[in-house]
């Protein structure tokens, strides 16, 4: 068998990257299954900044209004020191003309609804955590219900410590850059301020961001060096010298709500497919989140890969033109990512002001061409 509309897909995992890449294959008339293993489509993390990139992704794959009404708009971003003085300003407008989209911040469970409904409910399979997987002419999935499957193509959508990258591709070193993240959504009426702009304050070893989510909610990260968490500090108290606004916005948020993660990464791998089995997303290339690119560059494989099954040739050719087409930005994106992430927590006084100086002298142009770069999804596909 050799047409790919007869083949069996199964994708692993059911985030941003496993969803949105279901919708692309649906759309280039495949059909897909999903296996997920939470018993809902249960987003982990608060908030989420889809980029100009991904935006445009999402407009070719018609949801692009629906994230947009869901979501608010970001055409500013902002670095500031800590008591919220601006550093550096990126005026997104340019890039909003260039390409037609705006970046959007959206709760991570409006984003997953809108996809999961397009996608519809029939195409996922919940509570199928992977245990298992056997590469024979095809591939023998077995989940931890102790039910099994076959399938002919097999796309490993289940993140930085994926199962399907572990046993098949026996890869993948996840580096610990040794900083801590708190993320929550806080409930302010802020319908009046802070308007169609993003925030990150930079202090000494630590900074915090924060984006309107809709006219009630705003979403907040807060990322220290693990060396200034003494004695299990908590967030308020670690943030207290910040701006009063922001020791607001962690005040008003539910404890029981904030979510506490290690930021990690993974280390680049050079193989991300293997005859008719592919990693995407934070299977393949998991990055810090200081570029916010993280779901956006797993959107982009989604793009690429819907496609490229639109062109109807083997499984094996679309896999390996895949990851032509797309290691080298992904690998990009991961190592600008760690080094902002060094840079954004340098805790020594002198170092954090020469960062500062710097950051406000670089040149408008330079900031402007790694956007462009990052926003640009111009794929040769042939
Ligand atoms: C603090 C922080 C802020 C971030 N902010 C941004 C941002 O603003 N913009 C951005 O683009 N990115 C951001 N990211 C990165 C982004 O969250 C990830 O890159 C993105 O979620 C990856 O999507 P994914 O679908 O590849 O993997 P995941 O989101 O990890 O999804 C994997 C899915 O697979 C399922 N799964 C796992 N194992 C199995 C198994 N064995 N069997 C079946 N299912 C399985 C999981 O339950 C999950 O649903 C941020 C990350 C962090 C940590």
């Amino acid at each position: 068998m050799n047409n790919l509309r007869q083949m069996k897909i199964a994708i692993i995992g059911g985030g941003i990257g496993g969803l949105t890449t279901a919708l692309a294959l649906k759309q280039s008339g495949h059909e897909v299954t999903i296996y997920e293993s939470a018993p809902e489509i249960k987003p982990v993390g608060a908030g989420i900044i889809m980029a100009n990139n991904a935006m445009q992704i999402f407009d070719k794959l018609g949801v692009r209004k629906t994230i947009e009404n869901a979501g608010h708009k970001i055409s500013n971003i902002k670095i500031t020191d800590a008591q919220l003085n601006i550093i550096s300003a990126s005026d997104l407008t340019k890039f909003e003309k260039k390409y037609g989209v705006y970046n959007v911040a959206i709760h991570r469970a409006e984003l997953q609804k809108i996809l999961a409904n397009e996608i519809g409910f029939q195409n996922i399979q919940l509570s199928k955590r992977l245990l298992q997987i056997e590469q024979k002419s095809d591939f023998k999935l077995t989940f931890d219900d102790n039910t099994s499957i076959i399938a002919d193509i097999v796309i490993g959508a289940d993140g930085i410590k994926s199962v399907v990258r572990n046993q098949l591709f026996g890869t993948g070193t996840i580096r610990d850059t040794n900083q801590r993240c708190w993320r929550g959504v806080s409930e302010l009426d802020w319908t009046s301020k802070y308007n169609h702009e993003a925030f990150e304050a930079w202090g000494k070893g630590k900074r915090f961001g924060f984006v309107k989510i809709s006219n009630k909610e705003v979403y907040w990260y807060a990322v220290i060096n693990e060396s200034l968490r003494k004695n299990n500090a908590n967030i308020t108290e670690l943030f207290k010298d910040f701006h009063p606004e922001i020791v607001k916005i962690i005040l008003e948020t539910p404890k029981d709500k904030i979510i506490f993660s290690d930021i990690i990464d993974l280390q680049p791998i050079n193989q991300w497919q293997k005859g008719r089995v592919c990693l995407i997303g934070d299977a393949a290339h998991a990055t810090t989140p200081n570029m916010g690119q993280g779901a956006c560059q797993a959107v982009e494989d989604a793009y690429v890969l819907g496609k490229l099954f639109r062109q109807r040739k083997s499984a094996e050719e679309v896999f390996a033109k895949y990851e032509k087409l797309r290691m080298k930005k992904a690998h990009y994106i991961v190592n600008t990512s760690w080094t902002i992430g060094k840079v954004a927590h340098f805790q020594n006084n002198v170092a954090v002001w020469l960062r500062n100086t710097l950051v406000k002298i670089m040149p408008k142009s330079a900031n402007e061409k790694q956007l462009d770069k990052v926003f640009n999804i111009d794929y040769e596909i042939t």
